[in-house]
């Protein structure tokens, strides 16, 4: 994508509408229509107005652009959100969690049970697991970092998302990242990194290799569930790696 089509996409929020309806995902406009934005909803929940923590930014990525539409913005039109049938198993949405100016963002896979009952992202077992990866392991605290999901609600079972699932809930996701604008993005599992880059990958071949997302430089690695299932020296040495090559490159 060259930088004019990303500064396109992201520039303003009706420029996403356009984008994204080129692209066939769901328009902003459609999500708008069925979303009271005269009544907006409740706030999210957890930290997502946190003050930005950790060192000052430098200029965003190119393309970037500083008026898409804010972390509230996107909350405010994902609504009480029905758009799939995830909505019909959830406690709460969840939305997302930390830093809304952070350089490090990282994106699961969907809600557990824990986080559908706090409505907070990696919350759970696989949650806690993350968090001792960024506060011991990297060293910074959780909350100077943005972490959320390409799906909003539980799906049942903690089964995978399924395509019209994704579908669905993609464009908060893009709206997100364009609100964030990380430095790095850091995708946890299979899922995420497949829906980021568009194509079916192999998590276990494709981890530890730099990709991007629309300029974005983007680290594939594992999910901390699949960790905690293969907790071997090799996987978490592979996971440290990973991860200490995305901070390193958002720390320039
Ligand atoms: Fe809406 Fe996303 Fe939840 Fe589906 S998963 S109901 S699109 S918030």
């Amino acid at each position: 994508m060259s930088k004019r089509e990303v500064r396109d996409a992201l520039g303003a929020a009706r420029e996403l509408v356009k984008e994204w309806s080129e692209e066939g995902l769901e328009s902003w406009e459609h999500f708008g229509a069925e979303t009271n934005v005269e009544t907006p909803a409740a706030p999210p929940p957890g930290p997502e107005a946190a003050p930005p923590p950790g060192p000052e930014r430098a200029a965003p990525a190119d393309g970037l652009g500083s008026d898409a539409p804010g972390l509230a913005e996107v909350r405010q039109i994902l609504g009480d959100c029905t758009r799939c049938a995830l909505h019909e198993g959830r406690t709460q949405i969840v939305f997302g969690d930390g830093a809304p100016d952070a350089d490090l963002m990282f994106v699961g896979e969907g809600p557990g049970e824990q986080e559908d009952l706090r409505g907070i992202p990696f919350c759970g077992r696989a949650g806690e697991l993350l968090t001792r990866m960024i506060e011991q392991g990297l060293e910074i605290p959780r909350s100077s970092v943005y972490i959320c999901n390409i799906v909003k609600c539980r799906p049942p079972g903690n089964r995978t998302p399924l395509p019209d699932e994704v579908k669905a809930c993609r464009g908060f996701l893009d709206g997100q990242i364009a609100a964030v604008r990380p430095k790095v993005l850091v995708t946890l599992g299979k899922p995420a990194a497949s829906t980021l880059l568009g194509r079916d990958v192999a998590i276990t071949r494709l981890r530890g290799t730099w990709q991007e997302y629309r300029g974005i430089p983007l680290m594939p690695t594992l999910h901390p569930a699949y960790l905690l299932r293969q907790y071997t020296p090799e996987n978490r040495r592979n996971v440290w790696q990973d991860l200490k090559a995305a901070l390193d490159r958002a720390r320039g």
